[in-house]
């Protein structure tokens, strides 16, 4: 039934983001217990939180009749010591998906264009639609951005330079030299959003920290976020990193009491639990090479992840995803990011991926 209201017409564009089914959701669908599934679809961490962020929560209980320090103050100086940046270096959102709304509040416009790159995060999408801006999408080159291509995409109404490094949901990685490149040409009118969501699983990531450091880029906004490595997607929460200038206007948009008790609370253990971080890269380590291998050895086409996760060409990708289902292995179908033919995995304990496979094998009759 169409609403008698008149909703806003940027609406009618604005496509549904498709989340990783819910354990639940799918048991209770397939009338099975949740206890029978496991989830590979959203790129969580397979080792769950960081005990010392579940205790950390625990001690804020009794305090949830409070409302949150609104401007995180604790977490915000824990993370600044962390990054050797300044307090006012930082915005917090509920989610980096929450950074990139602030950004949409504070530079788009029906007339401004936002160049992404083919196979980008879904929510760049959402949000440019959002404010009624243009999307310009520049085609992937091997699945990976084509960032000189991105570059000469920018015209003098680009608002808003959306890269993920490395991509979700391709895993793909720029090199230092074009990220470098890209962060040094990109013009000064254009805020450059670098979505660094999975920075922390590669050996050597490109630091442009020390860019923000010295105030050379007032364009740059890097986004980093708990959901992945910090296992704590749960909580929502996400940090950007910017000039002062560009976070107080960031600010301006964002609800007073966005990040609440426990995530703070939780946030500031699992900054300190280096060895919960070390367990889990080594075992996203291991998993990536188990998934190439076992893809090599049965032919399966697969694009070099530098992530969490891993996208495997399966062929009808909708119904391999629904027959893994039935097997009680939730993945991520690509339709929605035009690759029907695609799988996303993300990597779990070796149990879940050793599950994953064998379900795979069994469809694919491999
Ligand atoms: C997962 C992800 C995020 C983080 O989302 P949150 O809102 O912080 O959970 C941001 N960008 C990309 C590319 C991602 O894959």
């Amino acid at each position: 039934m169409s609403s008698p209201l008149s909703l806003n017409p940027t609406l009618e564009k604005l496509p549904v983001y498709q989340p990783g089914r819910p354990i639940e959701e799918v048991a209770r669908e397939l009338g099975l217990p949740a206890a029978d599934f496991i989830k590979l679809a959203s790129n969580e961490n397979p080792l769950g939180p960081s005990p010392a962020a579940l205790a950390a929560m625990q001690k804020v209980l009794a305090n949830l009749h409070l409302y949150p320090d609104g401007n995180a103050f604790y977490l915000k100086q824990k993370l600044a010591a962390k990054l050797g940046v300044t307090p006012g270096n930082l915005i917090l959102g509920n989610g980096s998906n929450e950074i990139i709304e602030f950004a949409g509040h504070a530079m788009m416009s029906p007339g401004a264009e936002v160049v992404v790159s083919q196979y980008c995060f879904a929510v760049y999408p959402i949000v440019t639609h959002l404010f009624g801006a243009k999307l310009v999408t520049v085609p992937a080159k091997n699945f990976a951005h084509d960032l000189p291509a991105m570059l000469a995409a920018v015209t003098p109404r680009t608002k808003v330079l959306f890269v993920a490094n490395p991509n979700n949901p391709t895993g793909t990685l720029a090199s230092r030299e074009e990220i470098l490149r890209l962060v040094d040409e990109v013009p000064s009118h254009v805020l450059l959003v670098m979505d660094e969501a999975y920075l922390e699983f590669l050996d050597e990531p490109v630091d442009l920290l020390p860019l923000l450091r010295s105030g050379q880029k007032p364009n740059l906004l890097l986004m980093r976020t708990f959901s992945k490595i910090f296992g704590l997607a749960g909580l929502r929460l996400g940090y950007g990193i910017a000039s002062p200038d560009l976070i107080a206007a960031l600010e301006k948009v964002r609800q007073p009491f966005n990040i609440n008790a426990l995530a703070q609370a939780a946030a500031l253990a699992a900054l300190d639990d280096t060895e919960h971080l070390r367990r889990t890269r080594e075992n996203n380590t291991a998993g990536l090479r188990f998934f190439e291998n076992e893809f090599r050895a049965l032919k399966l086409e697969f694009v070099p992840s530098a992530a969490n996760f891993i996208l495997v060409r399966v062929g009808d990708g909708q119904r391999v995803f629904n027959e893994l289902q039935k097997l009680g292995v939730i993945t991520r179908p690509m339709a929605s990011y035009q690759l029907p033919e695609w799988l996303r995995i993300s990597i779990g304990t070796p149990k879940e991926n050793e599950r994953c496979l064998a379900g795979l094998r069994k469809v694919l009759a491999l």
